[in-house]
């Protein structure tokens, strides 16, 4: 789910991958035994450049982005490496007599965008070409879609590699591919060949089915053992024109990467950059020591024996790069690992305390109940962005915005399931809705009305008062819930109400909520003997479900309780889930001062020294979301593990805490203002500190801090 672990086995395996490659272009059993040869050099070897395709895909292509700034530098980078690539290679070109070919434009023009200026070149254009096919069919149609069509993508360019044979026999598809071959020289490019590897690497990083290693290894041999069959078979008949493109690469290819997934450890960085040297250096290698070979006369030995020959390349090659590198890593210019998020104050996410209470919510949900994950104000406060895509990731099909802006950003997100809007949006947004494919609430008959009104098909749950006197139609005015359930432009697929008092114990609060989920179900019954289709029905939020569990609903509509927390630290709940807080609010000591006994601090010399004693500041203040209403020893912080008071007025940007009976805080330290519930910062409790509800403290959270996902 997260891409930033260290992936030890992918990483060794881009070394073992790039010494195939090598052996496509050497041949190493050549001598001994043609189909050994064969299988080494034609099928196994062929495994080398999906593989590197995945590893790309399975750290760029997603669902779920914000903009495509991760695909452009990533093309940016491999821009830089073809240009370099292609200019090392200028003088082969130049000796192969590459430069007097015909229409030497033209040509060069296919071979730069398709083909490669050398032969083992076309991997860079095709990175290119699919990673941005690949990229763009995840973000439009969704990982199931975009693989049926980069797999027909697959398909099409099978019937022009390895089984060419069959399409000669038939003239419409010889055709076709005599017309496609003017254009690239295989089919093995970044149309036909690379968007499959990348969408399959990007679905894995996806990781939406976890399968045994067990399981993934019997996959493999399964998938590797067809592959060779298949191959032999092709080869046999000689239907190949060419030998990249097999049917059981794909599930071969898919089951190895999974099972190289479980190796994990050290990061192996210098390995990346090895490989990527050994794959563009490898060609040259070859030319030099054959053009050596023949100075020294010692072809013999070293070429005419092919294994000889490939292991002299695969050493020849690994030492080069191994210089490179030592070369590049000496030279590089110098920069510190610096992360300058983490600089001044930060919304810290746990995307494992996120998952837990997801996890935790719907297991006390009736089977058939969805949640609705409630992601209105940024996420309150979290982060809309991390924190929607991460829920989805997590198997979240529902959600909810108190605005049509809100929605259509998640929308923008890549975020696919229902998306339903709490409040108002204006009837000139029908189209909106309708384009987005975003849900309404119906408000009350008027507004059904005026929406109607508009034309435009658009889906909607009506919102049904129970007793909260806010948005809805009153629940005993059967007749305008009828009339809004039969407008022609409405597509009513929800109904839903609202409690208002679900969050307390008191008998009299238990009573009323009673009566307000049962004159929600009353009007359900009475719609449905008024010969009205039912439609989804909700009723509970956060409080809802700890308190009133088990509601025969469709969906629970979760806020607060999704990001870990109780409003205020003195509510008790029906069920006591565990749940965990999924933020925290840091931020660091930025200077120690000593005020002497009777000096003051801060704006209207609110702090005054009671005795010597030493505050730290701390650079965040109100605008980052901390209440000024904390100040003056209203509101604590935690520094090493105690609580420091916070001294005089929270600033706008800054505070300043008392430190005096903590010993040896320092320059740097970290500083929690809002952590873990009961140690004093829990956001309840800082809510609680501040006269407020954690609700209010956790969206109100200024939009200036950056989100770090821990
Ligand atoms: C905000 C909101 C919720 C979520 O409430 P929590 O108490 O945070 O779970 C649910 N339903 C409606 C209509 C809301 O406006």
């Amino acid at each position: 789910m997260r891409r930033n672990k260290s992936y030890t086995g992918i990483d060794f395996a881009r070394f073992v991958f790039a010494l195939l490659i090598i052996a496509i272009h050497t041949s190493p059993l050549a001598s001994f035994n043609e189909t050994g040869d064969f299988i080494l050099a034609r099928v196994i070897a062929r495994t080398g450049v999906p593989f590197f395709f995945m590893v790309s895909g399975f750290f760029l292509v997603t669902e779920y982005t914000c903009g495509n700034s991760r695909l452009i530098s990533f093309i940016k980078k491999t821009v830089v490496i073809y240009i370099v690539a292609i200019l090392i290679y200028i003088p082969v070109n130049i000796y192969n007599g590459y430069f007097s070919m015909d229409n030497l434009l033209p040509a060069i023009i296919k071979d730069i965008i398709f083909d490669g200026t050398l032969y083992h070149l076309w991997y860079l254009p095709a990175s290119i070409t699919g990673a941005a096919i690949a990229w763009y069919l995840v973000k439009e149609q969704g990982f199931k879609k975009a693989l049926i069509i980069a797999a027909i993508l697959y398909i099409t360019g099978l019937f022009g590699d390895s089984y060419y044979g069959i399409s000669e026999k038939i003239p419409v598809l010889k055709n076709f591919y005599i017309q496609l071959f003017l254009i690239t020289d295989y089919t093995r490019n970044g149309i036909f060949f690379a968007p499959v590897f990348f969408i399959l690497g990007g679905y894995i990083a996806e990781n939406k089915n976890r399968l045994s290693f067990g399981k993934n290894l019997s996959g493999f041999m399964a998938g590797f053992l067809l592959m060779l069959t298949e191959a032999l078979i092709l080869h046999r008949f000689k239907l190949q024109r060419h030998d990249s493109m097999y049917i059981f690469l794909l599930p071969c290819m898919y089951f190895l990467f999974k099972l190289l997934l479980f190796f994990k450890g050290k990061r192996l960085i210098n390995i990346r950059t090895l490989s990527l040297v050994i794959y563009i250096m490898h060609p040259m290698i070859i030319v030099i020591i054959r053009m050596c070979s023949k100075f020294l006369h010692i072809q013999k030995i070293i070429i005419e024996n092919s294994l000889v020959y490939y292991s002299a390349t695969c050493i020849s090659s690994i030492i080069f790069s191994i210089s490179v590198l030592a070369l590049y890593n000496r030279y590089k210019p110098f920069k510190e690992k610096h992360n300058t998020e983490k600089d001044r104050a930060y919304i810290e996410i746990n995307l494992d305390n996120l998952l837990y209470n997801v996890k935790a919510l719907q297991k006390i949900l009736p089977e058939k109940c969805k949640l609705m994950a409630v992601v209105k104000a940024e996420a309150y406060g979290h982060g809309s962005f991390g924190i929607s895509t991460h829920l989805a990731r997590m198997g979240v099909e529902a959600f909810a915005t108190a605005t049509i802006d809100e929605a259509i950003r998640l929308r923008g997100y890549g975020i696919k399931g229902e998306i339903l809007v709490l409040g108002y949006t204006d009837i000139r947004r029908a189209y909106e809705l309708k384009k987005y494919n975003i849900i309404q609430t119906i408000t009350d008959l008027n507004y059904a009305e005026a929406l109607n009104r508009q034309g435009i098909h658009v889906k909607a749950h009506i919102k049904i008062d129970t007793g909260m006197h806010r948005l809805g139609i009153g629940a005993d005015n059967t007749e305008a819930v009828k009339k809004a359930f039969n407008m022609e432009n409405i597509e009513m697929c929800g109904m839903y109400t609202h409690l208002c008092c679900a969050d307390s114990l008191e008998a009299e609060d238990i009573l009323y909520t009673r009566k307000q989920i049962n004159s929600f179900y009353g009007l359900a019954d009475t719609l449905e003997k008024g010969g009205i289709k039912v439609p989804k029905l909700h009723i509970q939020s956060s409080y809802g479900m700890l308190n009133y569990p088990g509601l025969d609903a469709d969906y629970a509509r979760a806020g607060i309780a999704l990001y870990g927390v109780l409003s205020s630290p003195e509510d008790k709940t029906v069920t006591t889930l565990g749940l965990k807080p999924v933020l925290c609010l840091k931020s660091k000591v930025i200077l120690v001062r000593e005020l002497k006994k009777g000096e003051n601090a801060g704006y209207g010399r609110a702090f005054t020294a009671e005795r010597d004693c030493r505050i730290a500041i701390v650079p965040a203040g109100y605008a980052d979301g901390i209440p000024r209403s904390l100040s003056c020893g209203r509101g604590s912080v935690l520094i090493k593990g105690r609580l420091a008071p916070v001294a005089g007025r929270v600033c706008m940007d800054q505070m300043a805490i008392d430190i005096t009976d903590i010993e040896g805080v320092n320059t740097g330290d970290i500083v929690t203002i809002i952590g873990t519930e009961n140690s004093g910062t829990g956001a309840a409790e800082v809510a609680s500190c501040s006269g407020s509800i954690s609700n209010e403290l956790l969206s109100r959270m200024g939009t200036r801090l950056p989100v770090v996902f821990s």
